[in-house]
């Protein structure tokens, strides 16, 4: 046998074994993906009528009212289930959810999406640069860029899309108002929430702002457009008023440390009123991505 045949028969059994492997790790590697590894975290009342109904990691947020609620939100399509519970155990009922938003269309934000839209029937609300992902559950999702090799792991269940929706659109359920900004970069249609809360006689504004971290799949020469929208969405964030702030990550606002801070002081709402931690949020996500492009 030549050197080249057994070059050849090496590559071919190695090439063999790669695909045995991942065939059989295949269905553990979805099933990790499916659930990314959250875990329960207690569900609880921000301020007014805001609530945190997500998991260890991934955010959900459940603004209520007495013709129906509104739910920002589905985590990993595992998380799902986590978030109805969460949902119960604050005594209120998914089936008056009439609104589902999102933050946006990654996998570990949109993924729970079809469940929670299938148990509540709510209308689901999404930015128009990113609808047909949605709709598509993932598939379509430009900034995976060479991750797209490996999509079946990145895509979800797919939700119905019932209404797309532009910069600055206002959404109501009843008399509660929500106002969606597109803050893009981190995806084509991010979008941050705005709304006002009654906390005693008190109005806090709050926002929840869109993840703001460079895909660290994306090449910029394939997306120009980027940096455009980075620029973009530090001006409206900058010029978005705000007393409270979350974002799609709890560890980004402080979930943890604000809710148990808040417990052990005796004030649970007054840990989360936090204007100078959204100004320093956005600087530092502004610092890394200038960082970022620097370095591209
Ligand atoms: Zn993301």
């Amino acid at each position: 046998m030549t050197l080249k045949k057994i070059a050849l028969r090496i590559l071919l059994v190695g090439l063999a074994a790669v695909a045995l492997a991942a065939a059989l790790f295949f269905p553990s590697w979805k099933q990790a993906s499916y659930n990314g590894g959250q875990q329960y975290a207690e569900p609880f009342r921000i301020a007014g009528n805001l609530y945190f109904v997500g998991a260890n990691d991934v955010a959900a947020f459940l603004i209520t009212g007495p013709d129906g609620h509104i739910l920002i939100d589905g985590g990993y399509p595992g998380t799902a289930r986590m978030i109805m519970a969460s949902i119960a155990e604050l005594g209120f009922d998914i089936r008056d959810v009439k609104v589902l938003l999102n933050s946006h269309a990654h996998f570990d934000h949109a993924g729970g999406l079809k469940e929670l839209q299938d148990a509540s029937g709510a209308a689901l609300w999404i930015s128009e640069p990113e609808a047909d992902i949605i709709a598509e559950g993932g598939s379509d999702d430009p900034f995976l860029g060479p991750l797209g090799i490996i999509l079946p792991i990145l895509e979800y269940p797919a939700p119905r899309v019932d209404h797309r929706f532009k910069d600055g659109a206002k959404i109501r359920v009843g008399g509660t108002e929500i106002t969606g900004y597109i803050t893009a970069g981190h995806s084509p249609g991010c979008t941050s929430w705005s709304l006002a809360l009654r906390e005693g006689d008190r109005e806090l504004l709050a926002v929840s702002v869109c993840s703001l971290g460079v895909p660290p799949t994306l090449s910029f020469g394939d997306y120009p457009e980027i940096r455009a929208a980075f620029e973009r969405s530090f001006r409206t964030l900058r010029d978005l008023p705000a007393d409270i702030w979350v974002t799609a990550h709890g560890r980004d606002f402080g979930r943890w440390r604000k809710f148990s801070e808040g417990r052990k002081a005796g004030d649970p709402v007054a840990p989360f009123i936090d204007p100078e931690g959204y100004r320093r949020y956005i600087d530092d996500a502004e610092a890394t991505y200038r960082k970022t492009i620097a370095d591209n």
